[in-house]
């Protein structure tokens, strides 16, 4: 990391300290931590950091309302146990990530298990478990009464319900319009009905309307839409409504002019409708899901730089990572526009010889990019390359086996 003013500095790299010129990571510094593990690449996520963010948001948000983690962000098992003991619940999307969930010991009705497709075998382990089955079709409510009639055991039934509209300028939409998530909301009351007739109890609803949004208006919005819809759910509703959950969609800034959530507009507006939603719903639960948000921050992909090439005048750092560990800092998670994801040679910070260069893997590709013209502190084989904002959809969200390279180890620390 360089301290020349004249380069922008972003606002995650001011999260891990650099001393005598080496970045720390956990309080290690990044030269020591690659021997301890062993190899590059790895990634490494930081506790304290996690900690923290969680803290960040308890003291911004409502008592009244949970927060639970959403694995798929980041699956690995210390970091989510490290979670389990920090936040209210676990959300889990296919039948691994509910080994995981049900591994940290957090109690199963604390866990909630949603997606689309579900297996039978899935489902009867959910309903086994004891955990929270978030219902997204027909087939899984029918599913669901049969696994209980066989098991002897009362599903733990909660309706995902696709809404009507969608959380704005969401990086990923999820949810209005046509979508192969949850049930329409205008098929809730049919859905009630059926679940009444099969003789199983709806404990509440589920609403996830939209990801990776960095505007506080925008999330306000969605949630007054969520308990709008939640409360003309209810109204549907023969069961007293025991869990609402309102999505979450908070995003965390990626690139250069995207500034942090502010999270202070959202807290004092969910304070604001609490009254009306206890009154409504004396019995719910109100949680908010969080990936990205609680990870994504904590979390740095570290690769070795292999070689440096000079192609028609441009510098070329040819590192052991890639695409194949960071799908999403190469530009291939979804995004339209390819953007670099901060980044810094984790050994040389401070350094004053800096230069513009593309930062690629070893892949056949020239998807494989790490960091395209960016400045950076200039380096030789044997730096180390950081990829900073790396926590969240980093290994779990990549193709590991494309090219045969060795996989990426990930380190708690
Ligand atoms: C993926 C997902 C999340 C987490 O999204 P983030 O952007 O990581 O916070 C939350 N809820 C549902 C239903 C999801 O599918």
């Amino acid at each position: 990391m360089s301290t020349s003013p004249k380069r922008p500095v972003h606002a995650a790299q001011t999260l891990f300290p650099v001393v005598d010129g080496c970045l720390q990571v956990g309080g290690i510094p990044l030269t020591r931590l690659a021997q301890r593990v062993g190899q590059t690449p790895f990634y490494a996520y930081d506790r304290a950091l996690v900690t923290e963010r969680v803290r960040h948001l308890r003291a911004s948000l409502p008592a009244a309302i949970g927060l639970h983690y959403s694995i798929k962000a980041n699956p690995m098992p210390a970091l989510v146990q490290h979670l389990a003991g920090l936040v209210d619940g676990l959300d889990v999307a296919s039948g691994g990530e509910l080994t995981v969930a049900l591994d940290t010991g957090k109690d199963p009705s604390h866990i909630s298990f949603a997606g689309p497709g579900k297996s039978e075998a899935e489902l009867t382990r959910a309903v086994a478990a004891g955990v929270h089955v978030h219902a997204e079709s027909e087939r899984e409510i029918r599913l669901l009464a049969r696994i209980g009639d066989q098991l002897g055991m009362h599903p733990q039934l909660v309706l995902r319900i696709n809404p009507d509209f969608e959380l704005k300028g969401s990086g990923m939409r999820m949810g209005g319009g046509a979508k192969q998530f949850g049930i329409d909301a205008e098929e809730a009351p049919r859905m009630l009905a059926l679940a009444a007739e099969l003789g199983l109890t709806v404990l509440g609803f589920h609403i996830f309307s939209g990801s990776q949004s960095l505007k506080a208006e925008a999330i306000v919005e969605a949630q007054a839409q969520t308990i709008e819809l939640a409360l003309r759910l209810a109204d549907a509703c023969r069961d007293p409504v025991r869990v609402l959950n309102i999505g979450g969609g908070f995003g965390i800034p990626y690139f250069p002019g995207e500034s942090a959530l502010d999270l202070a507009p959202i807290g004092e507006r969910l304070e604001q409708a609490l009254p009306r939603v206890q009154s409504a719903l004396p019995q719910a639960r109100l949680n908010i899901e969080l990936g990205r948000y609680l990870v994504g921050e904590a979390g740095v992909y570290v690769a070795r730089v292999i070689d440096r090439k000079v192609s028609r005048g441009q510098v070329f750092l040819v590192t052991d990572g890639g695409l194949h560990h960071h799908l999403a800092a190469s530009g291939n998670f979804g995004q339209v526009i390819r953007k670099n994801y901060p980044a810094a040679i984790g050994n040389r910070g401070g350094q004053e010889d800096i230069e513009v260069v593309s930062v690629v893997g070893p892949l056949c590709t020239p998807l494989d990019l790490l960091a395209e013209k960016m400045e950076l502190p200039r380096a030789e084989p044997g730096d180390l390359v950081v990829v900073f904002q790396s926590g969240a959809y980093g290994l779990s969200a990549s193709p590991g086996g494309f090219l045969s390279h060795p996989a990426a180890l990930e380190v708690l620390v």
